[in-house]
């Protein structure tokens, strides 16, 4: 599990209404004990306090890089991608990720990250084999029955949640779980007023749980090549963007529990990134960063998984990390259980900090 040392302080801080009132600072109250401290309020006191507000031991910031292929940060290095490399230097994770096994295309790749599954729905995966925006598609209709996500987890735990994305075809989320997926905030290819939305939503609100899709890699590294020099300056742009977020959790001391999760969909050189079998395609980073995060590279600190060297495991054996990890590894580290029906990291084995 996640937690060798938890950071309760959000909690402790919510916690002080029930102390004051008539239920105790459980994760979950039970009904009865909800239904009797309403009684109470409403009897004595008025409205009852926000005391059914879920106090989670953090705050879950996914960001994903569209299309970051994990040689660019080595060839940019710390001085010209400094914010990723801060997440790298400080936090567990590893540049040998694996993206889905079956496609390296960016929506059945992100589906996977908010569902914990594979693609191919015949063998239990989401169904989500398209990549383009198509009005009326819901995952659950992709796979033929009905698919959880992290979103909807999250949110029936009493969490909220927000999607920010650059790219419309994302609205499929908001479509399959409308009532998980608290706030879904779309600009299309407009990265920089994106990270702007979902800075103040940071801010302002308090998400247990954020997915944050920033695509202009993706859409430099198609105009003018994957690795290439605008490719790569995309990618500086992408780190600046990411370091408005780390300044934003830098600043306030509200956020000062936020987890960041940073994958990528696939990678990519040259002219494209359709290729599941090409090493540039499916490798990606996985970096985890905040509270309770030790240093380390995570192949390390998780012998439960394999570091697959630049071959691409398929699903049985020995398994790398992959980018469809996220989901349950996002709800680990909020203290709640899998998303029901998922398949990667479901056991949430994989550890970000050293025992
Ligand atoms: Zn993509």
């Amino acid at each position: 599990m996640y937690w060798t040392r938890t950071l309760r302080a959000r909690t402790a801080v919510l916690c002080l209404a029930p102390l004051l009132s008539v239920t105790g600072c459980g994760a979950v109250s039970s009904a009865s004990t909800v239904s009797s401290a309403s009684t109470a309020s409403s009897a004595t006191q008025g409205p009852p306090a926000a005391t059914e507000a879920r106090a989670f031991p953090a705050q879950v910031l996914a960001i994903s890089i569209d299309a970051l292929n994990p040689r660019a940060l080595t060839k940019l290095g710390r001085d010209d991608v400094p914010h990723l490399w801060r997440l790298l230097d400080e936090g567990a994770g590893t540049l040998n990720a694996r993206s889905e096994l079956e496609m390296t295309l960016t929506l059945p790749n992100h589906t996977g990250m908010v569902t914990g599954r594979r693609i191919t729905a015949s063998k239990g995966g989401h169904g989500v084999t398209w990549n383009d925006d198509r009005a009326g598609t819901t995952v659950q209709r992709a796979a033929g029955h009905p698919v959880s996500s992290v979103f909807t987890v999250v949110h029936e735990a009493g969490g909220s949640t927000a999607l920010f994305s650059t790219k419309t075809k994302f609205s499929l989320f908001e479509r399959s779980w409308p009532v998980g997926v608290d706030r879904s905030l779309i600009k299309e290819e407009q990265d920089a007023a994106l990270v702007k939305a979902a800075r103040a939503d940071l801010v302002q609100r308090d998400r247990a749980f954020t997915f944050l899709h920033l695509g202009i890699a993706d859409q430099t590294g198609h105009a003018s090549g994957f690795m290439s020099p605008a490719y790569l300056r995309a990618v500086e742009t992408a780190d600046t963007l990411v370091g408005k977020m780390l300044a934003a959790i830098d600043n306030h001391p509200d956020l000062s529990d936020v987890v960041v999760v940073l994958t990528a969909d696939h990678g990519g050189a040259g002219e494209s990134h359709s290729d599941p079998k090409k090493l540039a395609n499916y490798r990606v980073p996985f970096v985890v960063w905040g509270p309770g995060v030790d240093h380390g590279n995570l192949y390390a600190m998780n012998a439960s998984y394999t570091d697959p060297g630049t071959s691409r495991p398929g699903l049985s054996g020995p398994q790398p990390i992959r980018n469809g990890d996220l989901a349950n590894l996002a709800l680990d580290l909020l203290g709640l259980g899998p998303v029901p029906g998922s398949r990667f990291d479901v056991r949430q084995q994989l550890a970000v900090a050293a025992d």
